[in-house]
């Protein structure tokens, strides 16, 4: 190892040095490392996405990207705005139409162009004002005049003179009416433009004509005055991005559809009821490449048509969640870093330490052993927390300490609200982590993405009246029969008790406050049921998660890095999960010390934990490994 100084001295609890954790990058602060220019550099991962932007690019095709939020979706698209041919870009003029004051003209010059050409329409029309007015005067002071002191009608001379001062000024109107209306500019633009239509409203998106109050008479805002274009038509030669394109209503896919069809859309009003409904614009350039987003459901809800002509015309690319953990994507989280900082601007600089804690969490948050977590948006939030507090303390670089103490500001709303959860909880007691009972078990869920709550579950079992019912509370009616009905399979076979002779009464205890996922609770109920069953006590130190089949075995379940360090908060002792899940398993340093985790592959393991020691526990165990299922592999040889 070649650390040296600072770098080498906070050792991570798998023993990595800081060195190690930015895949041998030896440097002491961000400010050592170079952040690329063009944004599609420094897109970290995603490799399918980068090759297809770049291609797409080239090729002007259109783009659907799919997958969770943050992984790099709209940076992709401002990058492909990046890659893009500047040159061809132009400006879009509306001129008030003589022939049809609802039909206004339009016209397109190179970009740049457009702001000329409406400075010297304005500065000549200032010109002509200035004149019109005072020949105005003029005549308002000659007929005035006239009226007072040679016909002498005053009030005749004041309303003559009325009369010239308004058609005066309806003439001024008609004037200003030959000033076009710039609707869109592209003077300043740099790349290709981009346009954001995530959530845009019909008008947003497609462009929109003012409502006018006034109408008609000399009052009225002429029409080409109120057009406004849409996202469509800011976007031509460049890029469409559009989120969540599911969310955007039926109609307004269809439109979209249309534009992308024919290149070019008339912008009308959209609210039907405003006098912007009666005008229609010629039709205006909507030559753009779409970049298209959404998660898996959005594909489900999108329009058809819409989604076929993307796949017609262009690619559809999933996006990545993690990536592979080696020195050389370690070195990119590095640059990340960089990057955010840089794009901040206000933060000081990571060192080496802070960095490599950065790396940690994003091992953590991808859930997977030798995996990093790739939702960057929610990452640079914790980059920024850090930094935001080494900035309150007027401190030179941003440290790990930083990074550790905004790890624990910058919960989400989930977690927080988890932790305020088990605050109330133990004030009511409702957390028990220590001593015995029968039929109680806790288990563990997950809230939210990213945090974990210990669910306890109490079962009782009667004989039942008729034929046998599993009663539950609430919404978790279906996991508890799925759960009881799996575990009675078990319990058929060892035990002199048929399950769908009792009624069992299951309660998950406190819940119904939060979005529970079921199937992770079907151990812990199955657990609770065999301990009311038997009347043997359970350790109510052990907490578990786990998903069990009909045949015995526990089968994986998601967030197990969070449900342990729930469970380690709540106190528990020692957490049971799926062995499946044990290569998941990150937990931050301080819980594991704090909690043994057990990973165990069928239901006798999770009794053996979890039940105390009894001489009907050992009955019962014996019973259980004389039915235990088989091993897959032995039953093939049958
Ligand atoms: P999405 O559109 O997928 O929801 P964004 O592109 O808006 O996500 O990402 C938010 C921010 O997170 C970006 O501005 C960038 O700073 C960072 N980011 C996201 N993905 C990546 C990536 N693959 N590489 C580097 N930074 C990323």
């Amino acid at each position: 190892r070649t650390a040296t100084g600072d770098a080498s001295a906070p050792a991570t609890a798998e023993g990595e040095s800081a060195v190690d954790l930015l895949g041998g990058l030896d440097i002491e602060t961000t400010d050592d490392v170079a952040v690329p220019d063009r944004l599609i550099d420094q897109v970290i991962g995603q490799d399918d996405a980068r090759d297809v932007v770049l291609k797409a690019a080239t090729q002007r095709r259109h783009v659907m990207m799919i997958g969770s939020p943050g992984t790099g979706k709209s940076m992709l698209a401002k990058a492909m705005s990046q890659l893009l041919p500047r040159e061809e870009l132009q400006d879009v003029l509306v001129y008030h139409n003589p022939e049809d004051g609802n039909q206004p003209t339009v016209r397109m010059v190179p970009a740049g162009r457009g702001r000329e050409i409406i400075e010297t329409h304005r500065v000549e029309t200032r010109k002509r004002g200035q004149l019109r007015s005072l020949v105005m005067w003029l005549v308002v002071v000659a007929v005035l005049g006239y009226a007072l002191f040679v016909a002498g009608e005053p009030l005749v001379g004041i309303i003559a003179a009325a009369i010239v001062f308004y058609v005066f000024r309806v003439g001024g109107r008609t004037q200003r009416a030959s000033v076009p209306n710039l609707l869109v500019d592209n003077g300043d633009q740099q790349t290709a433009p981009f346009a954001d239509a995530t959530g845009a409203h019909a008008g947003a998106l497609l462009g929109d004509v003012r409502h006018d109050p006034y109408q008609s008479g000399g009052l009225a805002t002429p029409s080409h005055d109120r057009v406004e274009a849409g996202a469509i038509h800011k976007a031509s030669r460049g890029v469409l991005f559009v989120d969540e394109i599911n969310t955007l209503d039926i109609r307004s896919q269809q439109k979209l559809m249309t534009a992308i069809q024919e290149g070019e859309f008339s912008i009308t009003g959209q609210s039907e009821q405003s006098s912007g409904a009666m005008v229609k614009t010629d039709p205006v350039p909507t030559d753009f490449v779409m970049m298209a987003a959404g998660n898996l459901d959005a594909m489900e809800n999108m329009h058809p048509a819409l989604r076929s002509r993307i796949k017609g015309y262009g690619y559809e690319v999933y996006m990545d969640d993690t990536i592979a953990d080696t020195p050389e994507t370690r070195r990119q989280f590095a640059r990340f870093v960089a990057q955010e900082v840089a794009r901040d601007g206000r933060l000081p600089a990571f060192e080496a330490a802070a960095v490599a804690e950065v790396v940690l969490e994003a091992q953590r948050r991808a859930g997977r052993k030798g995996h990093l977590t790739l939702a960057f948006r929610n990452l640079g939030g914790l980059v920024r927390v850090a930094g935001d507090i080494a900035r309150a303390e007027d401190a030179e670089y941003t440290t790990r300490d930083h990074v550790l103490r905004a790890k624990r500001r910058a919960r989400s709303i989930e977690q927080q609200l988890a932790d305020q959860y088990i605050a109330r909880r133990r004030e009511y007691d409702l957390s028990l982590v220590e001593g015995s009972v029968v039929g109680r078990v806790n288990g563990l869920a997950v809230m939210g993405e990213d945090s974990g709550i210990v669910l306890p579950v109490v079962a009782a079992v009667t004989p039942a009246q008729g034929s046998g019912e599993v009663i539950a509370t609430g919404k978790l009616q279906a996991v508890a029969t799925e759960a009881v009905n799996n575990v009675s399979a078990v319990v058929k076979k060892y035990a002199r008790v048929d399950l769908d002779e009792m009624d069992v009464h299951v309660q998950f205890v406190g819940a119904g406050e939060g979005g529970v996922d079921g199937d992770s609770a079907s151990v812990t109920v199955a657990a609770a049921v065999v301990s009311a069953l038997e009347g043997i006590p359970v350790d109510q130190s052990v907490a578990m998660t786990g998903s069990l089949s009909v045949r015995g075995d526990v089968l994986p379940v998601g967030g197990v890095t969070y449900k342990i360090e729930a469970a380690a908060k709540a106190g528990a002792k020692t957490v049971v999960i799926p062995a499946a899940n044990a290569q998941d398993v990150l937990v931050e340093a301080e819980f594991r010390e704090q909690v043994d985790v057990v990973p165990v592959s069928n239901i006798s393991e999770v009794l053996n934990v979890a039940l105390v020691d009894a001489v009907e526990k050992s009955s019962l165990l014996d019973r259980l490994s004389a039915y235990a299922p088989a091993p897959p592999g032995r039953d093939r040889n049958r």
